[in-house]
Formats: structure tokens, C-alpha cells, sequence
């Protein structure tokens, strides 16, 4: 054995990186993985909260069980509340979301604990580890790589069959190879930091009775969402009591990322949200954690070659909405797992290889264009941006954790919306997102816009059974609800009357 030949090099060790490595170690311990990592010490970071798929990754392809339940909190799916000038505090917003506990598990996490946890596994598992180190310079052969590295001040050269890139947004080898294409057509940005000190929102919802009476499960406990137009807000537990708020905008549409004091902008942008002030009420930020990241998607044009691959977001990033961060990232390291395990047992990868990119290049098109592209105009109106989470919710659950889950009983690489028949969904969803889009700007247009934001509660339910066809259900009925009453929107348009009233959405459950 050559001391600086490895089979294996990882750069970055965090969650993409030491998944992958213990993935080959314990699928394929004959082979020598390195892996090299910058920091010292993992810091806080986002990527916080999971999905059913990146929870099933850590669950049951990682046997990550014990660490999650002793060190992080479970994630009670995702809850969204709305406001207009009406409402007041959560009592009167309009609320979507789980109803009774989720059936799937899922994760808040704190990610410097679990990369360190990862990482830490990894290691035990056999794979070697320079830390702190950091990829400075590489050779791309067929097979036969060359990387320098700094370790300290030391320069070493070392040399592996795979490079494996897992250095996140510093896309390290995506770069160098001129992969990487800023997706501009999604002018999005996002502002973060923890927050001490948080209002606990179950306890406002117990003292106020009817908010409480209107669920079951933990509200704390999901992804809470505060949406309006151009802008969703995340709320986030973490298990060591701090919580996670940031804001993910359309730099079309809302500008905070022109502010010429980050922090104050910040912290009054979330305060003008009455339900969100009713939290805040007595919190403080931690401003040394304040981020601001100024445009986030872009997506690499390959994933992977003879000799080397990018994992998770050194290969793409799209829009933390849904949280797909780390379903990507795990789909990616199953995914280059399974293909570096082929080859080392001497199977020809060549077509696997081509599938790879062909996979995760449709599912970045696709799920881009069907659930992202200009969501934003919509994400004020309770109705449609609650119409459409049930409907890819319902999507979700039917075509990809239910097959996983039930059918094939383990984790599946293929990303969202890659496999080729996937067209007919990706035709569909794209459809009515167009339509909720349009409404929407109808709505502005008429000065109806977030009408129908207070006063009411849409429930969803997430499970394996029967809920999935129930929200798809839900979904469509809602939807067919905000296209009569655009019909109404267009009359008046052409004939330039007002109606007495406002028809109320039904299939909005009332309040009471
Ligand atoms: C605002 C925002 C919110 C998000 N929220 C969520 C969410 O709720 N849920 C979710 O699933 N995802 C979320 N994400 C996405 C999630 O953060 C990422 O998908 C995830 O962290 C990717 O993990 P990774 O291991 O690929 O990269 P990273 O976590 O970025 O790790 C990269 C590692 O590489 C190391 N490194 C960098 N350069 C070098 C080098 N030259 N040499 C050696 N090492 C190097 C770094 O030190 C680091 O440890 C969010 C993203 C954003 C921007």
C-alpha cells in the first residue's frame, strides 16, 4: 500500500461527505477512503430540518437512531400560517398543516452535532481522516487523480481512483472544472440566525383554548412557515433550546438584500408579522450567527466522470422550501456509493454513469420548473400555497415514500422527479402551479390579495396509508375552489363591477 494512494478521497466532511464514506467503508471495507476536511470544528449551520427521505437515509441506511433520539428533536411535518390587515396573532391567521402526529419520522436537527456525530462514525468505520485540511489543487485523469492538499503548512500530493467533492457551496472541483451554472431565472436569497428565548407556540395555543382545540400534534415541533407575497419564513426547534428563523425571498419582489443594516431589517421584517411578533415577543437574536446568502440556486451541468463525482450541494442547489437540501445530498451519496462499489468490483460502470447524470440533471430541471420557478408570487394566498403543499406533499408520498417505505422496504437513490416517467407528474404539477400563479396576480390585480389569509385552518395528514390520496384530493378541491372564484375575478374585470360580498372559500374549514 502506498501511504498517499487511496481508492477513495473525500474533500469536505460533513453530512454529504461522511455519509458517503460510510457508506463504501461498510458496504466495501477493502477499499481506502480518506477523507479531508477544512474546519476544525463544525459550526451551526442550515440544512436543519429533514425529510421523510433524508430521514429514512439516517434511520435506515446510516443507523443513526440512537444519535437522533438522544441529541435531536423529531420533526412534526410542515405548518404554515398566513396573515392580512384582520389578523392579530396565530388565534386568527389562517393555518395549514398536520393535524395529528406525523406517522413518518422526521428530524430538527442540529447540524454541527450530527456532521460531527457523522464524521466521528465514519472514522470508527475505518475511513482515515486530515482534519483541518484543505483541497487546494487537483489532477483529473480516467481513474488515476492527483490533489494537493494544505495541512497546516504543510503541501502534501496525494493520489486516488475517486475524488469524491463534497465541499458544499464552495462547489471546490465543480468550479475547477467550469461546471457550475448560477440559475438565475430564481432570483432567490436568504437571511438567518438562532434565536434564544423563543415563545413556545403550543403553550400560547393552550392558554388561548380555541387555537389549541383546532390541533393534536406538537405545532412546535414542524417546520412553521409565516408566508407572504414574495417571501417564506422558516421557525425551526433545535435541541439545545435555540431556534432557527430565517427568511428565503424573491429579490423580485421583496429587497431586503439592498439593506444597509442587515440585522435591523431583518429582525423588523419578521416583527411586522403579528403572528410571528406573538413568538418573538421577549426572544433575542444571536446576531454573531446573522447569514446572508445573496443568491442561492445553481446546479452543475455533470455529476459525475471516470474517477470522480459531486455530492450534495457541491453539485446543485435549488431553494431550501420542502427542505430537499439533504434528500439531494443523501440520493447523491447512495447514489455515488453504489457506482464506486460496482467499480471496485470490476463491473463495468459506463452506462450507470450516464444514467447518474441523466437522473439528477432531469430532477434539478424538473423539480425547478414544476415547484419553484416564480413560486413566490403565490406564497401569499393561504389557499393556493396551501393547495399546492398538499398536492406535492400527496406527489411526494405516492411516488416516492411510499414505494420506499412500503414496496421496496430501504432507502432508493433516484432524486425527485428523476426517473423518465415521472413526466406525466412534472406535467401536472407544473399545470397548476402555473394556475395558482395566475390567480394570484389576479387576486393583487383586483385588490383581493391575501383575502382569504385569517380566519381559517386547511388540515393535512401525513401518512402511509390513505392520507396521501385524501390531500391529493384536498389539493384539487381547493383548487378548483380558487378557479371558480377567479372566474368571479375575471366577470367583474370585464364588466367593472364589485360584488357585495366576498364568496368565502369553502372547503376552508371555519374557525370554531
Ligand atoms: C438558507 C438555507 C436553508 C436550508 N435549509 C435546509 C433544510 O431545512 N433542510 C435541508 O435538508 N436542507 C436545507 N438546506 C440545504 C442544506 O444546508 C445543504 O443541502 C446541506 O448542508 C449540504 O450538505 P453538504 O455536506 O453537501 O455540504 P456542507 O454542509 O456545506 O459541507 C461542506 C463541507 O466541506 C468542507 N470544505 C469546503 N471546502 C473545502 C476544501 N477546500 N477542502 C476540504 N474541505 C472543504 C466544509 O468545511 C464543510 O464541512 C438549506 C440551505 C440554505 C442555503
Amino acid at each position: 500500500m502506498q501511504p498517499d494512494r487511496y481508492d477513495v478521497i473525500i474533500l469536505g466532511g460533513a453530512f454529504s461527505g461522511a455519509s458517503t464514506a460510510i457508506l463504501l467503508r461498510r458496504d466495501h471495507p477493502q477499499l481506502r477512503v480518506l477523507i479531508v476536511e477544512k474546519s476544525e470544528a463544525f459550526d451551526a449551520k442550515v440544512g436543519e430540518a429533514t425529510t421523510e427521505m433524508s430521514a429514512m437515509f439516517l434511520t435506515r441506511r446510516l443507523a443513526m437512531w440512537h444519535h437522533l433520539e438522544a441529541e435531536q428533536l423529531p420533526k412534526e411535518g410542515l405548518r404554515y400560517w398566513f396573515t392580512n390587515n384582520k389578523v392579530t396573532g396565530h388565534a386568527n391567521a389562517t393555518e395549514g398543516g398536520g393535524f395529528i402526529r406525523s406517522a413518518v419520522p422526521a428530524f430538527q436537527l442540529r447540524r454541527d452535532a450530527l456532521d460531527e456525530y457523522l464524521l466521528k462514525t465514519a472514522v470508527d468505520e475505518g475511513a482515515e481522516l486530515l482534519r483541518p485540511a484543505k483541497a487546494r489543487d487537483v489532477e483529473l485523469n480516467d481513474f488515476d487523480n492527483k490533489l494537493t492538499i494544505e495541512v497546516g503548512d504543510e503541501v502534501r500530493e496525494l493520489h486516488c481512483r475517486w475524488l469524491l467533492d463534497a465541499t458544499g457551496r464552495v462547489n471546490f472541483l465543480g468550479r475547477r472544472l467550469n461546471l457550475i451554472e448560477r440559475n438565475d431565472e430564481h432570483p432567490v436569497a436568504a437571511i438567518w440566525c438562532r434565536w434564544n428565548g423563543v415563545r413556545h407556540i403550543d403553550d400560547i395555543a393552550a392558554r388561548s383554548g380555541d387555537l389549541a382545540a383546532r390541533n393534536v400534534s406538537s405545532r412546535r415541533l414542524a417546520t412553521n412557515h409565516y408566508a407572504g407575497f414574495g417571501y417564506w419564513i422558516w421557525v425551526i426547534p433545535l435541541g439545545n433550546g435555540e431556534t432557527s428563523i430565517g427568511v428565503v425571498f424573491d429579490k423580485r419582489l421583496i429587497d431586503l438584500h439592498h439593506s444597509k443594516d442587515r440585522a435591523a431589517d431583518f429582525i423588523a421584517f419578521l416583527n411586522a408579522i403579528p403572528a410571528l411578533a406573538e413568538l418573538l415577543d421577549g426572544a433575542s437574536p444571536r446576531l454573531d450567527d446573522l447569514r446572508f446568502y445573496s443568491h442561492l440556486p445553481y446546479v452543475s451541468k455533470q455529476y459525475m466522470g471516470n474517477g470522480w463525482a459531486l455530492l450534495g450541494d457541491a453539485a446543485a442547489f435549488l431553494d431550501p422550501y420542502y427542505s430537499p437540501g439533504l434528500d439531494h445530498a443523501s440520493f447523491t451519496a447512495e447514489a455515488t456509493a453504489e457506482i464506486v462499489g460496482m467499480d471496485a468490483k470490476g463491473e463495468d460502470i459506463a452506462t450507470r454513469i450516464v444514467e447518474h447524470n441523466e437522473a439528477f440533471a432531469r430532477s434539478y430541471v424538473r423539480f425547478f420548473r414544476s415547484i419553484y420557478k416564480d413560486k413566490y408570487y403565490y406564497m401569499g394566498e393561504a389557499d393556493l400555497l396551501t393547495a399546492a403543499m398538499i398536492l406535492d406533499t400527496a406527489h411526494y408520498y405516492i411516488f416516492v415514500v411510499i414505494p420506499a417505505y412500503r414496496f421496496a422496504k430501504k432507502f432508493l437513490w433516484m432524486p425527485v422527479l428523476g426517473p423518465k416517467p415521472a413526466f406525466f407528474s412534472y406535467h401536472f404539477i407544473k399545470f397548476y402551479h402555473r394556475r395558482f400563479k395566475a390567480i394570484a396576480l389576479a387576486r393583487r390585480a383586483a385588490g383581493e390579495a391575501g383575502a382569504r389569509n385569517d380566519g381559517r385552518r386547511i388540515k393535512a395528514y401525513f401518512n402511509l396509508n390513505f392520507s396521501p390520496m385524501h390531500m391529493f384530493l384536498r389539493g384539487l378541491k381547493l383548487w378548483m375552489l380558487a378557479e371558480a372564484d377567479n372566474v368571479r375575478l375575471q366577470l367583474r374585470r370585464l364588466f367593472g363591477r364589485r360584488p357585495a360580498t366576498t364568496p368565502a372559500a369553502e372547503g376552508v374549514e371555519a374557525r370554531g
